[in-house]
């Protein structure tokens, strides 16, 4: 099954690009290991929100991630994607929902699903 989330190789220099700028006044050092030697994730994460009282928020709002992994311990930064430019900040619909909204369905995982 292909891996259709994986990010593009344009993407994936582009946040190496980015780094590279935004850490070029001094080496980019492991805070855990102190060695310089990183990968970058091959996806985008986006941690679920933390909802008050407790419980999983699925959809709606989220906050993506590229990852940058210690080659040597596994310590991980998270870079928002959307900063960087590899993420919109935009709602992605999907096939699925732009049926749906043509139909007037409430769409799930936007941001007008307020989880009522
Ligand atoms: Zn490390």
């Amino acid at each position: 099954m292909a891996d259709d989330w994986r990010l593009s190789k344009e993407n994936k220099q582009k946040i190496v690009d980015w780094v590279a700028q935004k850490a070029a006044k001094r080496p980019l050092i492991c805070s855990v290991c102190h060695t310089q030697s990183w990968q970058l994730g091959e996806h985008l994460v986006a941690p679920t929100l933390y909802k008050h009282g407790g419980g999983l928020v699925v959809g709606g709002v989220n906050y993506p991630q590229a990852l940058l992994i210690c080659k040597n311990c596994g310590h991980t930064i998270y870079l928002n994607a959307v900063i960087i430019g590899v993420a919109s900040d935009e709602k992605e619909v999907s096939e699925k929902e732009k049926g749906l909204l043509e139909k007037g369905e409430p769409a799930s995982g936007g941001k007008d699903a307020s989880g009522q």
